[in-house]
């Protein structure tokens, strides 16, 4: 069990949990774990939160791939883009995943997009944001896994 100074520390260790540090201020538990939303959807925004999924993040941390070669490889070969295979890319600014922010996040979220908004998402815990986000989470990562 973390102390709160453990806690802080460790989710400041810019290796891992990077995101997670920004929309992950305050020791409590989430919303998704007590407001009762389907299993599926909360395990899949838990997951998402914790950095556990198969973007390139992720992926290259196992292989030793330098963070900045951890690369979405659809933005580079659709626009000779290197950006990096993040959370926030996959969750608002891929191409790859259109049809899915279309279909579950496009339909009731109509704000910006920057990284600002990313953490905003992630950490409210506004019932009705905590559901949507979960159920676009859910299927966003779908996607991400079918590749
Ligand atoms: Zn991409």
């Amino acid at each position: 069990m973390y102390s709160t100074l453990d806690w802080q520390t460790a989710i400041e260790t810019p290796s891992r949990c990077y995101h997670y540090n920004n929309f992950k201020s305050l020791l409590t538990v989430e919303k998704n774990l007590t407001m009762g939303i389907q299993f599926q959807y909360g395990i899949a925004i838990s997951k998402f939160r914790l950095s556990n999924h198969r973007l390139n993040i992720e992926l290259g941390r196992y292989n030793n791939v330098p963070k900045e070669n951890r690369i979405c490889y659809f933005c580079q070969q659709s626009n000779n883009a290197n950006i990096i295979d993040c959370e926030y890319h996959a969750f608002f600014k891929c191409d790859k995943y259109d049809i899915v922010r279309q279909s579950y996040l496009f339909i009731w979220y109509v704000h910006g997009t920057e990284r600002l908004d990313f953490y905003a998402l992630l950490s409210s815990q506004h019932p009705e944001i905590v559901k949507y986000v979960s159920i676009y989470i859910y299927h966003l990562m779908n996607a991400v896994n079918d590749i």
